[in-house]
């Protein structure tokens, strides 16, 4: 999987747009296995073996990220909690000692969840902005950015994005995969975000300068990528 993911990056710049991989073992991953009796040992180790070998793909340049990684966004139990936090804290060290992105995924608890992850990240010393809060909430946009984070905002949820636009553009937006037919719209694909943002400039409620920072000079930030050039 992690090899397709590297092969759509190829054909994608091959058709003129930038792209660059990200890998990694999803949260949802490890709960699984969890619920099918795997012991908490076991997943560990497997979820672990998933991020070492997510930083051999950015070792060798097939990927510059591990991600998504993170906690599991619906209620789980403290040990489980407590499971993926001491996964996160060891893909930091690893992202960190390959001078990798890091894509997180996390659960929407406003203020609480950046701290948590503040913490982590300052401890370990990780670059500052390699650390994308995937899914982030408008609310975070300011401690998250000042600790060295990069939030990024869904152009699916509604009114967020508006929401975000107050901040400043101190993030980055994002689409996604539609994980759950059941929930059309909920996350948009890359082509309507692109759409999106095109209306949002034309009737002026941005401008190039804001939109320049955001999808120019903060993607560079966190990717090193120049998306001009
Ligand atoms: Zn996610």
């Amino acid at each position: 999987m992690y090899d397709m993911t590297v092969e759509s990056a190829r054909i994608i710049n091959e058709e003129g747009v930038k792209s660059v991989a990200v890998v990694g073992l999803h949260p949802a991953e490890g709960y699984e296995l969890l619920r099918r009796g795997w012991s908490r040992k076991e997943v560990l180790d497997f979820m672990r073996r998933g991020i070492d070998l997510a930083a051999e793909y950015v070792k060798n340049g097939k990927a510059v990220g591990i991600g998504e990684i993170g906690r599991p966004h619906w209620d789980v139990p403290k040990d489980v909690v407590d499971l993926f936090n001491e996964l996160l804290e060891y893909a930091f060290g690893v992202a960190k000692d390959v001078n990798a992105v890091v894509h997180l995924h996390l659960e929407r608890n406003g203020i609480n969840t950046a701290s948590s992850i503040i913490d982590m990240v300052k401890r370990v010393g990780n670059r500052p902005y390699s650390v994308v809060m995937h899914h982030a909430e408008p609310i975070v946009i300011d401690i998250a950015n000042d600790n060295g984070l990069m939030p990024s905002i869904p152009m699916g949820r509604k009114g967020e994005f508006e929401e975000a636009v107050k901040y400043g553009p101190r993030f980055v937006v994002e689409s996604d995969f539609i994980d759950d037919p059941k929930r059309p719209g909920a996350v948009i694909p890359p082509w309507t975000l692109v759409k999106k943002l095109r209306t949002y400039l034309i009737n002026g409620f941005i401008g190039e300068d804001f939109l320049h920072t955001l999808c120019v000079e903060n993607i560079s930030r966190v990717y090193g990528v120049d998306v001009m050039g």
